[in-house]
């Protein structure tokens, strides 16, 4: 009886320890990768916002902070998801380009808010005569602020949306070759200014594996979109600003982070080649402009010691994350979103790119300007 019991005090306390350490290594854990660098798209789970506690109708009650009565707390954008498909994005784009000729100018962010706050942020309802049936209303003279007075989440929409997508679209200058001439010409322009993320002439593929299971330092969701890619592929700024972070990180290996000029995206590319990731011209602070060689694919990360190749199949880890506020540049509050369909945009700009056979390197072969940048460098005179 005696050792009976002697027994089962030592199997409870073996318990015990056992429990204690298992949550004391899995915190452990989670300081680490936090420590290691917050910054990381492939490290943190999707710990914030609605796809946790309210998957039913996440977009139908969009989190912002609620009012509150402290004037320390602000109120700002919590979550988003980005459900916007191809077509919907593709259609409103050309409505808005097309009527810049025109008497009524369309804002496409505008058109898929409305879509966004009609549909509750599912997408999948998603018809082209709703947005065909808006544009005509809008060309009608009605406004958008008259068509959207009863939307209660429009507002929502219109900001989260512009966080995305604010950036992409506008006048520009880019390069162009003039016909039977090896000379180009500079051509102003309006339109989609931001960049496929592989170089034009490059083959990838890719699936839509946002959320998708990571278990490579603890349990967490994939924050980007993967792109299969051959090691050596040029990895392409999609959109200009300014470079926030540049080195080794344990889960995206060699890595570099961009900032928008308007402070709402940071790009996140990752997984860049052994040895040779980046391009010479990527240093911390460095402004970058759409479409500018930024480095090459490879298969680094997945490990604390850096320049190490632990990435089963090369690929450029491409992540968006949206910040409303800086304290969810790092950390729980982090907003990262499904970059899929965007990539598919993003194929209609591709950069086209020459190798250096002395360096090495690949760089642009036409040059873009865009109005943000005009601070960082000389504008050309468009001789068109
Ligand atoms: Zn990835």
């Amino acid at each position: 009886m005696y050792c009976v019991v002697k027994l089962k005090q030592l199997v409870c306390m073996v318990v015990v320890l056992c429990l204690l350490a298992g949550a004391g290594l899995y915190l452990c854990r989670r300081m680490d990768a936090h420590m290691a660098d917050t910054q990381a798209a492939e490290q943190t789970e999707a710990q914030a916002g609605p796809s946790d506690d309210s998957t039913a109708s996440p977009a139908a009650e969009p989190q912002t902070a609620a009012p509150s009565a402290s004037p320390e707390k602000k109120d700002f954008i919590k979550w988003v998801d980005f459900d916007v498909p191809y077509e919907a994005m593709n259609a409103a784009l050309q409505y808005d380009i097309q009527s810049q000729q025109e008497a009524v100018k369309l804002n496409w962010v505008d058109l898929l808010a409305y879509l966004g706050a009609k549909y509750g942020g599912t997408f999948t309802k998603y018809k082209e005569s709703d947005l065909a049936a808006l544009v005509e209303k809008l060309k009608g003279g009605t406004t958008i602020a008259e068509l959207t007075r009863d939307m209660k989440y429009f507002g929502y929409y219109q900001k989260a949306y512009g966080a995305v997508l604010n950036g992409f679209v506008g006048p520009y200058r880019i390069q162009k070759p003039i016909e039977n001439s090896t000379e180009t010409q500079w051509v102003d322009t309006y339109g989609l200014k931001v960049f496929s993320p592989i170089a034009k002439g490059y083959y990838y593929n890719d699936f839509d594996d946002f959320g998708t299971a990571r278990d490579y330092g603890f349990k967490r969701k994939h924050l980007g979109h993967d792109l299969m890619a051959q090691v050596g592929t040029p990895v392409v700024a999609v959109e200009s600003g300014i470079i926030e972070a540049v080195g080794w990180n344990q889960y995206g290996g060699w890595r570099i982070g961009i900032r928008s000029f308007d402070g709402q995206r940071y790009y996140y590319y990752a997984h860049l080649r052994k040895n040779m990731p980046y391009n010479a011209s990527v240093v911390e602070g460095a402004t970058v402009k759409a479409g500018d060689v930024i480095g090459y694919v490879g298969r680094t990360g997945y490990s604390a010691t850096e320049n190490v190749n632990n990435i089963t199949q090369p690929h450029l880890h491409f992540g968006m994350q949206l910040i409303f506020d800086e304290s969810q540049k790092e950390g729980n509050n982090e907003i990262w979103i499904d970059c899929y369909q965007i990539t598919k945009l993003l194929l209609k700009n591709k950069s086209t790119v020459v190798k250096n056979e002395a360096t090495k390197e690949y760089s642009r072969v036409f040059d873009f300007m865009e109005p943000a940048l005009e601070p960082f460098f000389n504008s050309p005179t468009p001789t068109e």
